[in-house]
C-alpha cells in the first residue's frame, strides 16, 4: 500500500532525503509520494522510512493503493534494475 502525506505536513523537508526510492518531492503547498514509486520502503527498510522522520505523523498508507508485499517488490525491482533488496525489507 503505497503512503500519502497529509495535510498535517508543515513542508520540513526532512522525508525527501530519506526515501529509497525518490518518490518524495516538494509539492505546491505541502510534500507529496508518487504513489508509482513508493513500495512501503520494501526492498530498503524494514519500515516506511518517511514515517518515522516525520515529526507530525503526516505520511499514512493510502487505502486507495493496496498491494501485496509481492507487488511492492516487483514495484522496487522495476525501480532498481539489477539491484537486490535489502536483507529484512520484504
Ligand atoms: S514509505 Fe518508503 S518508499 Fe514510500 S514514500 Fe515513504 S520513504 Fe518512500
Ligand atoms: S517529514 Fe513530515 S512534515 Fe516534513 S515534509 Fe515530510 S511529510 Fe511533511
Amino acid at each position: 500500500m503505497a503512503y500519502k502525506i497529509t495535510d498535517e505536513c508543515i513542508s520540513c523537508g526532512a522525508c525527501e532525503a530519506e526515501c529509497p526510492n525518490e518518490a518524495i518531492s516538494e509539492g505546491e503547498t505541502i510534500y507529496v509520494i508518487d504513489p508509482d514509486k513508493c513500495t512501503e520502503c520494501v526492498g530498503g527498510f524494514d519500515s516506511p522510512r518517511c514515517a518515522e522522520v516525520c515529526p507530525v505523523e503526516a505520511p499514512q498508507a493510502d487505502p486507495k493503493h493496496a498491494e501485496s508485499k509481492e507487488q511492492l517488490l516487483e514495484k522496487w525491482r522495476k525501480l532498481h534494475p539489477g539491484k537486490e533488496p535489502a536483507e529484512g525489507s520484504y
